[in-house]
């Protein structure tokens, strides 16, 4: 193997390549510490060519490849196994900007640039790149793409398929499919691109893309309400969309309990109300159309004003706080994006990424919370996410005290449960994370036989020898 590591040294020098066991420990390791893996190596190339030449190289020495961006996924997807017979493949000294286009909105980049990078890259040419979520100032583009990210403003945008124009990938044979086209309307044959997003590094790796840019808004409104159920949620969101003229771009929904976790591991976080309540809703809208300040018509924080107060006579509402400036809304957001990171401080939990119709999620949770009791009564369910788009992340933390093992003596029963009610309910077990190998054969048992068998074909036809990211998303 040392041989092997030379050829690869040969190709991405010294400054692209990790051997040592104590430099390779970041990218073995992933966010939540569910896996520790082993890399022959970690290779970092510099350009599509020396990501191109590597893939060659462990096509043809029959060497798997696992791709990597930031490492914030939270499903094992970018983890080597403990084989030790795979390279990590980082992406994350390819972060160059390489053009943006404001006339026709549209950015280039390549796949290891930060999303907050790209986000402000954006700002400062007056334009909006929407893909947002707690990550933000770790995961890359590639990742993004190659998980099909969604995050806090799906219900308006879309999620990181619909912000995608064009892309370069390298294929498993090492060939560079030059994709980058900034086209709206592009049908001729197959769509690739489609393809390779949400693969998950399965079928090829992306090494630039061409993203759609949006108007930067001009006016926000942020604020933190609590709802007396689910129920109420729904319904506030049903009418805010009107009621904002189709402005509404978030509405996170989040329990009492999720509150108190992020209240006590997070430091500086105070709760908005006074009183305390069993659920919440951070809404925002935002608008292209600038406040008038002083001028009878007001912006979008009156107008959610009076909305809010309408609802608080319809019992929708039990009390409000309205962001008076830029930095309240970020302490507001910040009390929504620290919910994993309290968790992780709390102790051990079994996450559960699960879409149902938004309608029908209020039903959803009621059996869904009693099913986990049912499982272990003194668990603590954290439900919250992005009730916009029906997607919760339907979490259960252990009773308080229990270490890892005691409690995921359980996470069968309680997964179980909680999948075959979201079945039921005609929704998805992995709304945005992916599926990687912590689903694997999740995805097995609650997809039907012909999905699979497609699925199937395409990875065999495109990586006819599995070596991208194998044991991942599916078994060949
Ligand atoms: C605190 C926290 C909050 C989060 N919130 C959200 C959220 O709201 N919404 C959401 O969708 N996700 C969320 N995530 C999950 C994670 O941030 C996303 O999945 C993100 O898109 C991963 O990007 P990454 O660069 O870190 O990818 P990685 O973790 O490095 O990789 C993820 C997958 O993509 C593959 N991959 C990476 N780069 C490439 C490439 N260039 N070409 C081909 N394959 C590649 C990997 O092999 C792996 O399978 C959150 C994670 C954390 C830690």
């Amino acid at each position: 193997m040392s041989e092997f590591v030379d050829k690869l040294r040969a190709i991405v020098g010294d400054k692209g390549l990790i051997t040592d066991e104590q430099t390779k420990h970041p990218y073995v390791t992933d966010w939540r510490e569910n896996y520790l893996g082993t890399a022959l190596a970690v290779v970092r190339p510099a350009s599509t060519e020396e990501v191109a030449a590597v893939v060659k190289l462990c096509a043809a020495e029959k060497v798997a490849i696992v791709p990597q961006g930031g490492n914030t996924g939270l499903v094992g997807g970018g983890m080597p196994h403990e084989t030790g017979r795979e390279i990590v493949l980082s992406l994350t000294r390819m972060n160059r900007i390489v053009e943006v286009d404001t006339i026709g909105y549209s950015m280039t980049v390549e796949s290891g640039v930060v999303l907050k990078t790209i986000q402000e890259t954006a700002a400062a040419h007056d334009r909006l790149f929407p893909l947002s979520l707690a990550a933000e100032g770790s995961c890359t583009i590639g990742g993004n793409l190659s998980t099909n990210a969604g995050g806090v403003q799906v219900l308006h945008y879309g999620n990181a398929r619909h912000l995608v124009l064009g892309l370069e990938v390298v294929t498993p044979a090492g060939d560079i499919w030059n994709g980058l086209r900034a086209l709206k309307k592009d049908n001729t044959g197959y769509d690739l691109r489609d393809l390779y997003l949400g693969a998950e590094g399965t079928l090829g790796i992306i090494t630039k893309a061409v993203l759609k840019l949006w108007p930067k808004p001009k006016d926000i409104a942020t604020s933190w309400i609590a709802v007396p159920s689910p129920d109420a949620a729904v319904a506030l969101l049903s009418g805010a969309h009107a009621a904002s003229e189709d402005n509404v771009t978030s509405c996170e929904l989040m329990a009492r309990q999720g509150l108190d976790f992020v209240l006590k591991h997070i430091p500086g976080s105070v709760d908005p109300l006074t009183e305390i309540h069993d659920w919440y809703v951070l809404l925002e809208w935002s608008s292209t159309r600038a406040r008038r300040e002083g001028g009878n018509e007001g912006g979008l924080r009156e107008k959610m004003e009076a909305y809010l107060g309408e609802a608080m006579e319809k019992g929708l509402v039990l009390d409000a706080a309205i962001a008076q400036n830029e930095a309240q809304a970020r302490a507001l957001w910040a009390l929504r994006e620290n919910h994993a990171e309290a968790q992780k401080k709390e102790g051990p939990s079994i996450k559960h990424d699960i879409s149902v119709a938004v309608s029908k999620l209020p039903a959803f949770m009621k059996e869904g919370l009693a099913a986990m009791k049912k499982s272990l009564p003194d668990c603590r369910p954290v439900p919250f996410g992005h009730v916009g788009d029906g997607n919760l992340h339907f979490n259960c933390q252990s009773p308080p005290g229990w270490d890892k093992p005691s409690f995921m003596k359980y996470g069968e029963a309680i997964s179980g449960a909680v999948y075959d009610l979201v079945v039921g309910y005609g929704g998805s077990i992995s709304a945005e994370h992916g599926i990687g190998q912590l689903k694997l054969e999740d995805l097995a048992h609650y997809r039907s036989k012909v999905e699979l068998d497609v699925m199937r074909s395409v990875k065999r036809a495109l990586d006819p020898h599995n070596i991208m990211n194998p044991g991942k998303v599916i078994q060949v």
